[in-house]
Formats: structure tokens, C-alpha cells, sequence
């Protein structure tokens, strides 16, 4: 077995308990229909190298899980593309190529190749997209500064503990092809989501609107948050200390410009 990253442990020793086999370190140097000739390596200054010593595996099949690459060559004919030494596709801060109105991301381009690099080369994309799309250029609003564990205000929340994982008899596991790992059904999703406070952002829980003592708190409607209504706002800090977020904050007089 090669792997272009480690399995963790606990993943290692499912796969033995269900029977299957490791062959460390072995590198293919010749196949055909039946058979796998293979070539022991072995770590040196932590880097495998090869020994000479071959070995003959029975197989009648094999399924290359080594290294990612993205297959971009059906792009090499349109004009202003620009390519990365390993194949990939350049784009701007917009995520476009360098041909107007082609936009790319994830794998596609010089990244982490992580699942929520990819996610977020998404929804940047979109905006900038969806902006390209209408004549306009799309301005990131500016984050909020981060926000400390120390500075939030959960202790009136109650702990929700995450979604453990279930442990599955291998008899079950090699029973079929069934996955095995699945993901989470719509509830837990919505339910997993909620645990999150957005650090820093307001989420819109209505707590400093319920707590405000003078109404000073001004609803927008949903997505548009609130406005204080420094008229009626005596300055007693409720709304702050009980933000579990910490999304606002309370600063004097004087700092106000
Ligand atoms: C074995 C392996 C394990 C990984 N493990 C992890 C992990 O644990 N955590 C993690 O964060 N990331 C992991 N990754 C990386 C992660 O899967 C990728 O970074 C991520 O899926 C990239 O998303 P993407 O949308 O850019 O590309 P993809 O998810 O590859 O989606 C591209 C889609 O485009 C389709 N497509 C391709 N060519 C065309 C075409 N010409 N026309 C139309 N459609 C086309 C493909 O079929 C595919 O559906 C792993 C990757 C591999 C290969
Ligand atoms: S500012 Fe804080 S308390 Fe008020 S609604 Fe937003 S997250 Fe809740
Ligand atoms: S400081 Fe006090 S009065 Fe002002 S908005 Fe917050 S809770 Fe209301």
C-alpha cells in the first residue's frame, strides 16, 4: 500500500481488523494481469530510497492513490491562461485567469489543496463572479479583529458536546459496500452549525435586544443585524457583557471620533 498522506492510527488499525494488508514501503516496478512486482524501499535521512530488492505481490487489480494533479490541458488553447510549473491555473486576487471571465479555484490553482481552501476559493469566486457578471467589482468588507476564548461570553450557554464517531464491527464493515464513515444527516448539520458563535461576528441571537433595558436596540430584519439608538443608550454595558460573541464593544466618550 502507498499513500500520499499517512493514514492516522486509528484509521491503520481498522483497515487491519478488517483483514486488510500493509506493505510498507513499497514502490511498483512492473505489473501485469495477475501479478505486482514491487521494490522494498527504505527510509534514509527520512526520505524513502529504493534497496534493489524486489518482491512479487498477487493482484488483479490496482488503484493509484498517489499524489494529486489537476487536469487542466483542456485549457491550453484559450488565450491569456496562464500556467503554474505543475499544471496549474493562475488566477488574481479575484480567483480569474488571466483570461476575462474565467474564474478558478481549489485544485485548480496554486493552494493547500484542503477540502475548506477549496470551499472558500468557492464562495470568493462567486462574489467575484456574481460582481464581474454586473459590471462591478466586488469589495470584501474589512474583518472584524479577532476575537480571544477569553473574551466571549458563553457561561449562560450549555455545553453541546460534538458528534462522536460510531465504532463499527468490522464483520459489519467488510459486509458490503456500504459507506462506512458517513457525514452528517441535514439535522446534525443545522445542529453542528448552530454550536458555532462566529467569533467576533454577530449572529443574530437577540440576546442583547431581550436584555437592553432601555429598547435602545433596533432590529433590521434577518441578515441585516441591529442598530443602537444612541439616544436612548445610557451606556450600561448589559448588551456587551452578555454578547456571547463578543460582537460589540464599549469604548468612551472620547474615543469617539
Ligand atoms: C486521496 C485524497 C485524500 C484527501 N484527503 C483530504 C482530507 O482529509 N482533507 C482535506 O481537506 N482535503 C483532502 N483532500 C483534498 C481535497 O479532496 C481537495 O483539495 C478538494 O476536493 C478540492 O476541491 P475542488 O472543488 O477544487 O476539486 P474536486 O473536489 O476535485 O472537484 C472537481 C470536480 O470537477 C469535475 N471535473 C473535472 N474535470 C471536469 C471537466 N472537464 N468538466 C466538468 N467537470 C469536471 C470532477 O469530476 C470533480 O467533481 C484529499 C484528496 C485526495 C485525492
Ligand atoms: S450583538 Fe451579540 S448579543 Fe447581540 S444579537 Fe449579535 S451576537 Fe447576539
Ligand atoms: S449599553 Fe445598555 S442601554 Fe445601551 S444598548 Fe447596551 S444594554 Fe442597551
Amino acid at each position: 500500500m502507498t499513500a500520499n498522506t499517512c493514514p492516522r492510527d486509528f484509521e491503520a488499525d481498522e483497515a487491519l481488523s478488517e483483514g486488510i494488508k500493509i506493505h510498507w514501503l513499497r514502490t511498483i516496478k512492473d505489473l501485469d494481469s495477475t501479478s505486482l512486482t514491487v521494490e522494498k524501499m527504505e527510509i534514509v535521512d527520512g526520505r524513502p530510497v529504493p534497496t534493489g530488492v524486489l518482491e512479487t505481490l498477487a493482484a488483479d487489480s490496482v488503484i493509484l492513490a498517489l499524489g494529486q494533479t489537476t487536469e487542466t490541458a483542456f485549457l491550453a488553447g484559450i488565450p491569456g491562461i496562464v500556467f503554474d510549473k505543475d499544471g496549474t491555473v493562475i488566477v488574481d486576487k479575484n480567483m480569474m485567469t488571466g483570461h476575462d471571465g474565467i474564474f478558478a479555484g481549489g485544485d485548480m490553482v496554486p493552494s493547500e489543496r484542503t477540502v475548506t481552501v477549496a470551499t472558500g476559493h468557492g464562495k470568493k469566486a462567486a462574489r467575484n463572479i456574481d460582481a464581474w457578471l454586473n459590471g462591478r467589482s466586488f469589495v470584501k468588507a474589512p474583518n472584524n479583529p479577532s476575537v480571544s476564548a477569553e473574551q466571549l461570553s458563553v457561561w449562560y450557554r450549555t455545553d453541546a458536546l460534538p458528534k462522536q464517531q460510531e465504532h463499527i464491527e468490522p464483520e459489519i464493515a467488510i459486509s458490503g459496500f456500504d459507506e462506512i464513515v458517513g457525514g452528517l444527516s441535514m439535522d446534525e448539520a443545522v445542529y453542528e452549525a448552530q454550536r458555532c458563535y462566529s467569533c467576533g461576528n454577530c449572529f443574530e441571537c437577540d440576546g442583547c435586544f431581550g436584555a437592553c433595558p432601555e429598547r435602545a436596540i433596533i432590529k433590521l430584519g434577518a441578515g441585516l443585524r441591529y442598530k443602537i439608538s444612541y439616544n436612548l443608550c445610557t451606556g450600561c454595558g448589559v448588551c456587551y457583557e452578555q454578547c456571547p460573541c463578543h460582537a460589540i464593544d464599549m469604548i468612551g466618550e472620547s474615543e469617539v471620533s
